[in-house]
This record gives structure tokens, C-alpha cells and sequence, in this order.
């Protein structure tokens, strides 16, 4: 099967994680098949447009890891792939609709269109439509007579042109999720294909894509499902029904709540945003890879957003994706936008990683909390140590402060659990002992300190826990002798000292 597929998003706004998902699923539908798949900019609508949104779709996909074989940044045998620019094969087309009869002129102004539909709502009618019962009474091309046609286009009156939809006719199409959908053309209105401005419509200009682009699947949100039919009519009227695409409608995301649909306006509550994004009021929301998500673990937790291999396989790489994708898999109900899932993606990505490709991110997030770069084997120790404990690269430094620099605080709950009155002499004899010690490592410690508890009578889970206090100022963490080799006998027993006169 030879397939080409698209992502077409239009540059009005930050891509929201609804895009990323129907971006992956072509993505890997197009891999899976060894496919094409085109970057296509559908920027018609002008007045929506938002300086920087291409680029930020653009730098948001790569980080993702979700390729192109060829669109608007890549060149390719169908440029230009920003419909904006592609205009003059609209109008060719538009053309071409009028002469055979499946496209025509409408003048009214918007007065008149408003007037059309006071009168009908007053009739009764609930939703008045331009359709082919009303356009009769309006002012187009196929009411009028064809002179006034003429001398009004010659005149340059303002005028939109609309798919002359039939009467009785019915729409059917296959969508491969939720198989087939039949609707009756009188529920279809005379849509607008080119606008006054001379631009196309959406429908207009996504369904020459698709035919001229040579587009084979299209796989996109529900919200476009109602479109559809409108889609089919126009493939239709073109003469191409015979090579439409097939249409694969994806599930909503819902609210984490499980009710209603996830929308960009909830952005303020989690993230949805691949990359940091600022709004056209200035608000500025942190995107996924600022907020420290690996970009592997958000693409596994994405494809299984409405996607699901069957079984209890869970952890999926990219290629791993790739190979089990298929359509017949997405659900067809919505799934529930649940970060916390993300969040334990992430842990699993992140232990998976080599200890040396999480070094440069460490380093860069000890600059952030001021403590500087360091020594790089230091921080490799500090990485295998509390890899499995963390679920984010910044808590190697949020959990792990006590690596770098002495603990300044101690954890409230702890001191008031376990830090008795023996404890800071225990603290004094235990750094006594310690500092008898020829070799620093995590067996001769335990060993002097067990002797120790040994002969002074005292259960080590008694003081085990003063000890991490005491080191590490913390409730949790690797194992306080691990902590103490890393950090050194000079600095173990400062601490201890410390700890003993100020806890
Ligand atoms: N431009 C539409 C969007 O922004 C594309 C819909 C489609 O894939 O047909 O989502």
C-alpha cells in the first residue's frame, strides 16, 4: 500500500497537545507504511493568523521526534506547502467548479443574508440555511438572470462563491474508526468556497490539498468529522471521488475530570504545550520540555491517548510505535488527559537513559539553581544514585542539594520524629569513629558504624535515621553511606558536628 499523509495545522496559536497526537498518529502511520508525510500550513483564514505560530509548529515537532518527508519547511515535489501561496491553483479550480455547474456566484450582503434568515427563523425554520431550497430567493448566479450575473462580476460587485450542494442526494463515506457514517445531502448548506477576499474556505483549499497532493489517509480530530460530508460532496463535484482519501477521525482528549473536552483555554491548569508558548495577550505558558518531560516518554504517553495496541504492553518506543501502529486500533470514545500516566512515562524514560546523557541537563539545571557546573564524575555518582528516584531531571537537584553544598535546613517532620536528645552525641561518637577510618567507602563505614551501635547498645534503626538528618538535612534518599563516600570524610564529619551542635 503506498501511503501519504499530513499534519495541516493552521498558524493560529501555540500547537496544543491535541495537534501533537494527531501529528504522531500520522506520523507513525506514515512510517509504519513507509509513507510520506507532508507539513502543510493552512493559513487562509488571515484574520487568525499569529505571527510565529509556523515556526513554533515547526520547532515543537522536531523536539517531539516527529519527522517529515517533505512540506513547508523541507521543499518537496508539491511546494509551495502554505496554502497563502497557493491561490492561483484555488482559483483555477474555483473555475473549473463554475463551468460544470457545481459551484456559483452569491452577491448578497451580509444585510441580506441577515434579512434571510430573520424571515425564516419567523416562518418557523430553526436553523436557516443557504441551501438548495432558499438560495432560489437570494442573489446568485443561478437565480439571476445571467446578464445581471455578468454585469455584476464585471461591475467587481463583492461576491463569494458556494458549492451549489443537491437536493436529494446521499453522502456516505467509511471512517476508520467509527466506520460508516451516512448522511442525506439536505442537511448539507451551499458552503462558501472562496471568500470576497478571493481566498478559498478551509473545505476549499483542504480538499485540492488532499487531491493535488496526493494524500491517501486523512487522519485528524473529531472536530472535523462534521465537515466531512461537506468534504465528500466537493470531491464529488471535482469529478475525484474515485480517489478520495480515506478519512480516520481521532477520539477526544477529555479533561483530566473525564467531563467535557480538553481545551486550550485549560492550559493555565497543566501543561499542553510542547515548547514554552507566549499568547497574543502576552501570557506565557511553560511547555512540556521546560517543565522537564523527555520528549520519548510524551510520545508514549500521547499515542496512548486514544490509541492501544491491545494487551498490557505499555512502554513503547518510538519504533516500537511505529511497528504495532494501526488504524483499526483508535478508540472511539474520548481518553482522559490524565498527566499523571505522563509523569510515570517520564520516570520509566528516565531511568532508562545512560547516566552521561542526562550529565549536560544536570549540569544545566545546577547553573539554574545557582549552584554552578561541576565536577563531571562527582555528578555522574550523584546521577546513578538517585536515578531511581526521580521523576524529573530537575529533582536531581531538588532532592540531591545536599551533594552540592552543605544543608543549611533540616526537614521539620524529621527532627521531630526521630532526632531525640542522644542524638547529637551520637553524632559526635559516630564522627569520632569515623574519622579513624583509613579507606572512605560506603562498606568501611557501615561496618565502624555497626561496631559501634554494637557496643554502645543501641538498635541502628534507632539512629539511621539522625544520620540521613544529619547528612543530608533530608527524609529520603540513596543509602547515607552512599551519600557520605561521594561527599568525602571531610565533609561527612563537618556535617556531623554540625549537626550535633545545631539541630
Ligand atoms: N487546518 C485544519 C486544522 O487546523 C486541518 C484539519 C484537517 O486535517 O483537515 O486542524
Amino acid at each position: 500500500m503506498s501511503v501519504t499523509v499530513r499534519f495541516a495545522p493552521s498558524p493560529t496559536g501555540g500547537l496544543h497537545i491535541g495537534g501533537v497526537r494527531t501529528a504522531l498518529y500520522n506520523y507513525l502511520f506514515a512510517k509504519k507504511h513507509q509513507g510520506r508525510f507532508i507539513l502543510r500550513i493552512e493559513d487562509t483564514d488571515q484574520t487568525r493568523f499569529v505571527e510565529g505560530a509556523e515556526q513554533y509548529i515547526i520547532d515543537s515537532l522536531k523536539w517531539c521526534g516527529i519527522e517529515f518527508t517533505e512540506g513547508v519547511h523541507l521543499g518537496g515535489t508539491c511546494e509551495p506547502y502554505r496554502q497563502s501561496e497557493r491561490k492561483a491553483l484555488y482559483a483555477q479550480y474555483a473555475k473549473e467548479l463554475v463551468e460544470k455547474g457545481a459551484a456559483y456566484y452569491a452577491f448578497d450582503t451580509p444585510e441580506e443574508l441577515d434579512e434571510m434568515r430573520t424571515r425564516l427563523e419567523a416562518s418557523g425554520v430553526k436553523s436557516p440555511q443557504y441551501n438548495s431550497i432558499t438560495r432560489n430567493t437570494m442573489k446568485n448566479s443561478l437565480s439571476l438572470p445571467q446578464e445581471e450575473t455578468q454585469r455584476r462580476l464585471d461591475a467587481g460587485d463583492p461576491y463569494v462563491l458556494r458549492l451549489k450542494v443537491p437536493r436529494k442526494e446521499e453522502v456516505r463515506f467509511h471512517d476508520e474508526v467509527r466506520g460508516w457514517v451516512v448522511i442525506h445531502s439536505s442537511q448539507v448548506d451551499d458552503k462558501v468556497l472562496v471568500k470576497s477576499d478571493g481566498m478559498p474556505t478551509y473545505h476549499m483549499a483542504n480538499v485540492i490539498d488532499d487531491h493535488t497532493m496526493g494524500v491517501t489517509h486523512v487522519i485528524r480530530g473529531e472536530e472535523w468529522l462534521s465537515s466531512t460530508p461537506l468534504h465528500v460532496l466537493l470531491y464529488r463535484a471535482f469529478g475525484w471521488e474515485n480517489t478520495m482519501p480515506k478519512f480516520a477521525h481521532l477520539p477526544l482528549i477529555l479533561k483530566p475530570e473525564g467531563t467535557g473536552k480538553l481545551s486550550k483555554r485549560d492550559a493555565d491548569k497543566f501543561p499542553q504545550f510542547p515548547l514554552e508558548w507566549t499568547d497574543a495577550e502576552g501570557k506565557t505558558f511553560k511547555g512540556f520540555r521546560e517543565l522537564g518531560y523527555l520528549p520519548e516518554a510524551l510520545m508514549n504517553f500521547l499515542a496512548l491517548l486514544g490509541w492501544n495496541p491491545g494487551g498490557d504492553e505499555e512502554i513503547m518506543d518510538m519504533n516500537r510505535l511505529i511497528e504495532a501502529f494501526s488504524l483499526e486500533k483508535i478508540g472511539k470514545s474520548g481518553t482522559k488527559y490524565d498527566l499523571a500516566k505522563a509523569d510515570w512515562f517520564n520516570q520509566i524514560y528516565l531511568r532508562k537513559k545512560e547516566d552521561s546523557d542526562l550529565l549536560p541537563q544536570v549540569q544545566l539545571e545546577l547553573e539554574k539553581a545557582g549552584l554552578g557546573r561541576r565536577d563531571e564524575a562527582f555528578v555522574l555518582k550523584v546521577i546513578s544514585l538517585l536515578k531511581d528516584r526521580v521523576t524529573f531531571i530537575r529533582e536531581f537537584v531538588h532532592h540531591g542539594r545536599y551533594f552540592f553544598e552543605t544543608p543549611a535546613t533540616f526537614d521539620e517532620d524529621m527532627k521531630k520524629s526521630k532526632w531525640n536528645e542522644h542524638c547529637p552525641n551520637w553524632m559526635r561518637e559516630i564522627s569520632g569513629v569515623w574519622e579513624g577510618l583509613e579507606d572512605w567507602t560506603h562498606a568501611s563505614m557501615d561496618a565502624a558504624f555497626k561496631a559501634w551501635a554494637v557496643q554502645a547498645g543501641i538498635g541502628a534503626g534507632k539512629v539511621l535515621p539522625a544520620l540521613r538528618l544529619a547528612v543530608t538535612g533530608m527524609s529520603f534518599g540513596p543509602s547515607t553511606f552512599d551519600v557520605a563516600e561521594l561527599i568525602g570524610k571531610a565533609e561527612t564529619l563537618k556535617r556531623l558536628r554540625f549537626a550535633a551542635e545545631n539541630i
